[in-house]
C-alpha cells in the first residue's frame, strides 16, 4: 500500500557540509520530511503496519507515545486515508499552548487519550482496545513508534532508494527512537554504513536495532551508534542540537526539530570532529521529519523571543 509519493529527494548540501568540515560534495540529505502527512518516516512504517492491520480485518488503529507523537500523529493521518478510526495514547503533559501534532491530531480525526504521569501506558493501551472490542470494532494496535519487524521493512525499501539514487555510499546518518528506521537501514545497506545517533527515547536502543534487523534477515555485526548526543534525556534539548538545528536553517535552509534531527545532526558533527565520518566519502543525513513537534516544544517560543528580544 502506498500513502506518500516515492522515492523522496536525495539533495546535495554544500553548505551544511563545509559547515561540518567536511567538503562541500561530500553531503546530501535524504528528504524523508517530505513525505505526505505533515513529513516524516513513520509513514513508511505505517504504509506496512497498516496493511498488516487491514489483512487482520482491523476497523480501528490503536497506537501510543509521548504528546508530541511524531508516530501517533502520522497513525491518525493514515487512519483517516483508509477509512480506519484512530485512536491515540499519550503520555506526558498535554499542553494546547504547545499545539504541534496535538494540533493536527484534532484535524486528522483521531481520539486522544492523555494518561497521566506514572500510569502504566501499556495497560490503558490495552484497556481501549478492550473497551473498543466490546463495541464490535476490531482493534489493531501498533507499537511505540511502529518499530516491529513489519514496520522497519519500511527503512528496507529507503535502503534501495538510496543505493540507487546515490552509488558509493558510504555513511548514512540517523537519529534512533524506537530504532526501527536505523534497522531498516542496517538490514538493507548493511551496520558499517549505518551511523545511528541515539535521542534517548528507549533504554536499550542497541539491543532492539540489533533484534528489528535480524528479524528482517539480516547478519547485524558491530552497530555504530552514538550515545553521546541524548543530554539530560529523551525531548531535552542541547546545546549541540539548538546549534545544529541553526546550522541546517542557515546554510540550506532545512529545518531539524530539538527531538530528533536536531541531535541526529549534531551526532553528525561530532562524528566529523572525532574522525569516524570522514571528508572525501559520501555521506548522507536521513531527515526524518519531526517539524511539528517543533511547534510542539518550548524551544519554539524561546526561539520567537529571541528574534523579538523578549528572551
Ligand atoms: C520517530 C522518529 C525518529 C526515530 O525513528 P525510530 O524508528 O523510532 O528510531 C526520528 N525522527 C523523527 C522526526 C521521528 O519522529
Amino acid at each position: 500500500m502506498r500513502l506518500s509519493p516515492w522515492p523522496t529527494p536525495l539533495d546535495p548540501a554544500p553548505r551544511l557540509a563545509a559547515a561540518l568540515g567536511l567538503q562541500p560534495d561530500d553531503l546530501w540529505v535524504k528528504r524523508d520530511d517530505l513525505t505526505s502527512f505533515a513529513g516524516g518516516n513513520k509513514v513508511r512504517k505505517l504504509e506496512h503496519l497498516v496493511g498488516e492491520a487491514e489483512a487482520g480485518g482491523a476497523t480501528v488503529l490503536v497506537t501510543s507515545g509521548g504528546v508530541q507523537s511524531n508516530h501517533a500523529r502520522m497513525t491518525a493521518a493514515a487512519a483517516a486515508v483508509r477509512g480506519l478510526r484512530a485512536v491515540l495514547v499519550l503520555f506526558g503533559e498535554a499542553d494546547a499552548a504547545r499545539a504541534g501534532n496535538l494540533a493536527l491530531e484534532e484535524l486528522f480525526g483521531a481520539r486522544v487519550v492523555v494518561v497521566g504521569p506514572g500510569e502504566d501506558v501499556d495497560a490503558r493501551v490495552a484497556a481501549v482496545a478492550e473497551e473498543l472490542r466490546g463495541d464490535g470494532e476490531v482493534p489493531a494496535v501498533l507499537p511505540l513508534g511502529g518499530s516491529t519487524p513489519t514496520g522497519a521493512r519500511g527503512y528496507l525499501a529507503c535502503a534501495a532508494e538510496l543505493a540507487e539514487q546515490l552509488p558509493g555510499l558510504d555513511t548514512v546518518v540517523v537519529a534512533v527512537g524506537s530504532g526501527g528506521t536505523m534497522a531498516g537501514l542496517v538490514a538493507g545497506l548493511g551496520a558499517e554504513r549505518v551511523l545511528g545517533v541515539d535521542t534517548g527515547a528507549v533504554d536499550d536502543p542497541d539491543v532492539r536495532v540489533t533484534a528489528l534487523a535480524t528479524a528482517l534477515g539480516a547478519t547485524v555485526g558491530d552497530l555504530r551508534l552514538r550515545r553521546d548526543q541524548v543530554g539530560a534525556g529523551y525531548g531535552q534539548l542541547t546545546d549541540a542540537a539548538a546549534a545544529a538545528m541553526t546550522t541546517a536553517a542557515r546554510t540550506q535552509g532545512l529545518v531539524l526539530d530539538p527531538v530528533y534531527t536536531g541531535k541526529a545532526l549534531a551526532g553528525l558533527a561530532a562524528a566529523v570532529a572525532d574522525g569516524s565520518v570522514r571528508p572525501g566519502r559520501r555521506t548522507v543525513f536521513l531527515h526524518t521529519g519531526g517539524l511539528p513537534g517543533l511547534f510542539g516544544h518550548p524551544y519554539a517560543a524561546q526561539l520567537a523571543g529571541e528574534l523579538l528580544g523578549r528572551a
